[in-house]
């Protein structure tokens, strides 16, 4: 037996959470009271998230480009010994 949070009495309580903290509230109490709450209220949802942009953005690497016009050093040979 819990005693409930309305009507101070000791009965069979139900957890119910109401505005963020808990209550236990019998099924008489709780009975007229989800009535007067009944169409009311919002549903519960996640907290909502804010997504702030990281403070420091990502640092961007620079890709290393190849030299553009760099023609390809070609390694000949000159020269065979005689
Ligand atoms: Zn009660």
């Amino acid at each position: 037996m819990i005693l409930c949070d309305l009507c101070g009495q000791a009965k069979v309580c139900q957890q119910k959470e109401i505005d963020g903290k808990e209550y236990d509230i019998c099924s008489e109490c709780w009975n007229p009271l989800a009535e007067k709450l009944k169409g009311k209220g919002r549903t519960k949802k996640e907290r909502e998230m804010v997504f702030l942009p990281p403070v420091t953005p990502e640092p961007k690497r620079e890709e290393p480009k190849p030299a553009p016009g760099e023609p390809p050093k070609i390694w000949g040979r000159t020269g065979r010994p005689q």
